[in-house]
C-alpha cells in the first residue's frame, strides 16, 4: 500500500515539475518581438514596440500593464546609479512544503533573479535614496522570509545612511508556502519602519497593480506618502471573498486606486509617465530625507 502511495506521489510530483517547466517556457515566449498584443482592459490590439515606448501603458485606454522590477528600476532610477544590495539572499523551504523548490526554481529561471524583491541605492532626479521594488512576475510578488528580510535590511540601510526610502509594491500578499514565517514579515517590516519614523526619515510607498494581502496590510500602506499608480488594485482580501462574507453588493470601482484615494488610504494617484518626476519632486521637498 505504501508503495502505491509513494508511486502516486512521485507521478504527481513529476507532472507538476513538467507543468511548471512548460508554463515558464510559455510565459517567456508569450510576447515575441514585433507582434501585436491585446489590451487586458479595452481588448484593442497594440503593437508591442509601441507599448514599450509608452512605458507599458495602453495608448488607447491608458491601462497600466504590469512591469517587472528591473524595468521599474530603469524607469525610476537615474541612469547607471542603481547599486543592488543583498541580491544573494535566496529562499529555502523551511516548512518542507511540497513543490515549493520547483516553484522557486521556475520563478528564478523566468525572472533571472533570486527572489521577488530587488533593492539598492540610487538617485531619482539627482536625489539620493534607497529604492526597493517587488516583482509580481516572481511568484506573484509574494512575501516570504527573504522578501521580508530584504525589505527590513533596506529600511535599516536608509536609517544607517540617513537617506529617504522609496518602495514600489506589486504583490499577491504573504507567501503561503512559508506559512506563519511569511506572516511574521509583516510585523518585522512594520517594526523597522517605526525606527525609520523615529529618525524622521521620509518613506514614499508606491502601490501598483496589484498590491494586496500581507504586503498591503504592512509596509505598503505605511508610507509617509502613499502613492498609487493609475490602474492599481489595492486591497487586503479579494472582492469576491468580501462579497461572499458580507453578503452585500460592493461599490463600483471597489479597491481601485481612485476608490482608495476617495476613502483616505492613498494620498496621490499618479500616471506611470509622471511617477519619476512626482517622486523626485517629493524628495526635493524633503531634502536630506527629513520630514521636518
Ligand atoms: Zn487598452
Amino acid at each position: 500500500m505504501n508503495d502505491f502511495f509513494s508511486e502516486r506521489k512521485k507521478r504527481l510530483h513529476d507532472f507538476k515539475v513538467k507543468f511548471l517547466k512548460k508554463t515558464a517556457v510559455k510565459k517567456q515566449t508569450d510576447i515575441p518581438d514585433g507582434l501585436f498584443l491585446k489590451c487586458e482592459e479595452c481588448q484593442k490590439p497594440i503593437y508591442e514596440k509601441e507599448l514599450e515606448a509608452q512605458l507599458h501603458v495602453c495608448p488607447n485606454c491608458g491601462f497600466h500593464f504590469r512591469i517587472n522590477a528591473k524595468k521599474r528600476i530603469a524607469m525610476l532610477a537615474d541612469d547607471d546609479t542603481f547599486v543592488e544590495v543583498n541580491e544573494h539572499l535566496e529562499s529555502t523551504n523551511p516548512l518542507g512544503m511540497p513543490f515549493y523548490e520547483e516553484k522557486l526554481n521556475s520563478a528564478k529561471k523566468f525572472t533571472n533573479q533570486n527572489d521577488a524583491f530587488i533593492s539598492g541605492s540610487c538617485t531619482i532626479g539627482d536625489y539620493p535614496c534607497f529604492l526597493g521594488v517587488l516583482d509580481s512576475f516572481f511568484m506573484m510578488g509574494s512575501m516570504g522570509s527573504v522578501v521580508g528580510e530584504k525589505v527590513t535590511r533596506l529600511i535599516e540601510l536608509a536609517i544607517k545612511e540617513h537617506k529617504p526610502l522609496v518602495i514600489v509594491s506589486a504583490s499577491g500578499g504573504a507567501r503561503m508556502q512559508e506559512g506563519i514565517l511569511s506572516l511574521m514579515q509583516m510585523a518585522k517590516t512594520a517594526g523597522a519602519l517605526k525606527k525609520l519614523e523615529q529618525e524622521k526619515l521620509l518613506y514614499i510607498s508606491v502601490m501598483t497593480y496589484p498590491t494586496t494581502g500581507g504586503v498591503a496590510a504592512s509596509f505598503a500602506t505605511l508610507g509617509d506618502i502613499n502613492i498609487a499608480e493609475k490602474s492599481a488594485l489595492i486591497g487586503f482580501a479579494g472582492s469576491r471573498v468580501i462579497k461572499q462574507t458580507i453578503k452585500e453588493e460592493l461599490p463600483a470601482h471597489f479597491q481601485s486606486a481612485e476608490f482608495q484615494k476617495e476613502h483616505g488610504l492613498i494620498d496621490l494617484v499618479v500616471e506611470r509617465k509622471q511617477l519619476k518626476s512626482q517622486i523626485s519632486a517629493l524628495l526635493k521637498l524633503h531634502q536630506g530625507g527629513h520630514k521636518a
